[in-house]
């Protein structure tokens, strides 16, 4: 954290790069939707009498059988995804939660949900840092 000027919350990510990756994170988002709809849609043709309720009642439990229908893996993916969507909304995407570093751009191109630096990530997978949540 050598630089102190002017402490804008802007991303540090260029412009260009930053569209692109948070292009990837929408389109990975909504692969994994796409494949849990389709999971859902063959199911209601297997059930298929009164249709109408069905959809309603998908519907109204879609979020929550959302989380339980994807593997660990899917959901662990698309709540990271959602995670680095909503930092691009508050323009902390590109900076480490835990130590406030720029995420280094080469990171983030191959995981653009990465939410620590390297060395953070390290303590991470160690379980060395307790800020899962947040
Ligand atoms: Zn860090």
């Amino acid at each position: 954290m050598a630089r102190t000027e002017k402490a804008k919350a802007a991303v540090e990510v260029p412009r260009d790069r930053y569209r692109a990756l948070r292009e990837r994170l929408q389109n990975q988002r909504d692969e994994i939707l796409d494949m849990y709809k389709q999971d859902l849609r063959a199911g209601q043709e297997s059930a298929d009498d009164g249709t109408e309720d069905i959809v309603d009642r998908a519907n109204n439990a879609y979020n929550r059988e959302l989380m339980f229908s994807l593997s660990d893996n899917e959901r662990a993916t698309l709540l990271q995804i959602e995670n680095a969507l909503r930092r691009m909304d508050e323009g902390t995407y590109g900076r480490c939660s835990n130590c406030g570093q720029t995420i280094n751009l080469l990171r983030l191109e191959a995981v653009p949900w990465a939410r620590y630096c390297i060395d953070c990530q390290e303590l991470a997978e160690k379980g060395l840092l307790e800020l899962e949540a947040s």
